[in-house]
């Protein structure tokens, strides 16, 4: 389709999108009194409508049956972690065994590194991207000496080549290849926070697995953001957290994946505790950790019902939008932004775009290199009512998610940044 810089074409865009019904189904923040561009949903998603009334219905049965609403709640909280895993395996492209709603992403991480990071002499190295989210940084870092190993040696960072922003495929795969005999896993992030680069998981699952090691995903910036078949890809394991683009609200409760190949490996070293312990023998207070077959079996504290209730309202509309059709317009709107942008700073006088080119590299966001005025940029943006996101040192994410930014949301904001910049 051939693009056009005005708000005519922009207001088209939105007419023929089959999703514009979702918009009206969200909060959209206020600034000044005006319904602002809200292009942060990488970092804290916008609050679906229903979400007060799946609260509400929480708290009324708290407050009608006490304990009881463990068993006869209109979502019995016993077992409210099994009614997110449908959703969750649409749209991680896993099977229910495999995938659960648990703890935070850190959290997670931990876990999953105690089960899949069993470093020996030979074997104890730790492939990932360099600059990777710094939670993840100290996660990895940790488990390394937790182990006895020194992070400067076990931990292998591979930066794009000089003069590029994102990493190339064939060289992650040659730097797994390079340190075969000695890597114990492969950690990536599915879409990586900075950039905006959605790595190739398949082949780097693929390349992970003929070196001998284990090989996971943080995909706090891929979940509900783009296309994932982790069972297919074979991935080992994998963690996210569902406030960015999951739309959970703030802090609410993460998820991760396990592989079904690992479901039934009851000997694979792990922390446990009493919700990961068959379901049938909870109860029973026995001594002898029996662990519930699939990812269900990492769970270690009953589940936070009062955070996995805005989780649930969330996972009703991916569930009903779907993940193919919300990826559909995700290229389009994100296809709009980048041909704004273009238009203009044509010869990347102002700025220099750090996400791949290539639509299937990367997700819905785009981030922003500004060579110069970056701060500057930045506040006019938020003076004119544009949430945008900075990072040090001279970067603006932008990230239009599908759900519920318009094609006029995008329009917007490239007139105010023409603005800003002259
Ligand atoms: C957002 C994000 C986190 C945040 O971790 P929490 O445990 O949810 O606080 C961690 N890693 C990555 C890659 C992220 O994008």
């Amino acid at each position: 389709m051939k693009h056009e810089n005005s708000a005519r074409f922009a207001r088209q865009l939105d007419k023929a999108d089959p999703l514009k019904a979702y918009r009206s189904k969200f909060h959209i923040p206020k600034i000044n009194g005006k319904r602002s561009h809200y292009f942060t949903g990488n970092s804290l998603g916008l609050q679906p409508k229903t979400t007060n009334s799946y609260i509400q219905d929480e708290l009324k049965d708290w407050a009608q049956l006490g304990v009881e609403g463990h068993l006869h709640g209109k979502r019995p909280w016993l077992y409210y972690h099994h009614f997110t895993k449908k959703a969750l395996a649409a749209i991680v492209g896993a099977k229910p065994i495999e995938v659960v709603a648990m703890h935070q992403l850190t959290v997670n991480l931990h876990l999953m590194m105690i089960s899949f990071y069993q470093p020996t002499p030979t074997r104890y190295k730790i492939i990932m991207e360099a600059g990777a989210f710094p939670s993840d940084q100290y996660a990895v870092e940790t488990q390394i000496k937790f182990h006895g190993f020194d992070p400067g040696e076990a931990l292998i960072e591979l930066e794009p080549r000089a003069g590029e922003h994102a990493l190339r495929t064939e060289d992650i795969l040659a730097a797994i290849h390079q340190h075969k005999d000695q890597l114990a896993l492969v950690l990536f992030s599915g879409v990586q926070y900075y950039t905006g680069q959605f790595f190739d998981i398949r082949s780097i699952t693929q390349a992970g697995h003929q070196a001998g090691a284990y090989v996971g995903f943080d995909l706090a910036h891929a979940v509900g953001n783009v296309p994932l078949q982790l069972h297919r890809d074979q991935v080992d394991f994998a963690v996210w957290c569902s406030y960015k683009y999951l739309n959970s609200g703030p802090g609410s409760v993460a998820g991760a994946f396990v592989h079904e190949k690992h479901a039934h490996k009851s000997n694979l070293p792990r922390l446990a505790g009493w919700w990961g312990h068959n379901e049938k023998e909870r109860f029973l207070m026995q001594k002898g950790f029996k662990p519930i077959p699939g990812i269900d079996g990492w769970q270690l504290s009953n589940f936070p019902v009062l955070a996995g209730a805005p989780h649930l309202a969330s996972l009703e509309i991916f569930q009903e939008a779907g993940m193919k059709v919300l990826r559909k317009k995700s290229l389009l709107l994100t296809g709009y932004l980048e041909f704004l942008l273009k238009e203009i700073d044509p010869v990347e006088n102002h700025f220099t775009i750090l996400t791949p080119a290539d639509p299937k590299q990367r997700g819905c966001q785009l981030s922003l290199f500004f060579h110069r005025n970056g701060k500057r940029i930045f506040q006019a943006l938020t003076k004119a009512g544009v949430i945008g996101d900075w990072r040090e040192p001279n970067v603006i994410r932008v990230a239009p998610v599908p759900l519920y930014n318009s094609f006029m949301d995008v329009y917007s904001f490239a007139s105010v940044l023409q603005k800003a910049l002259r």
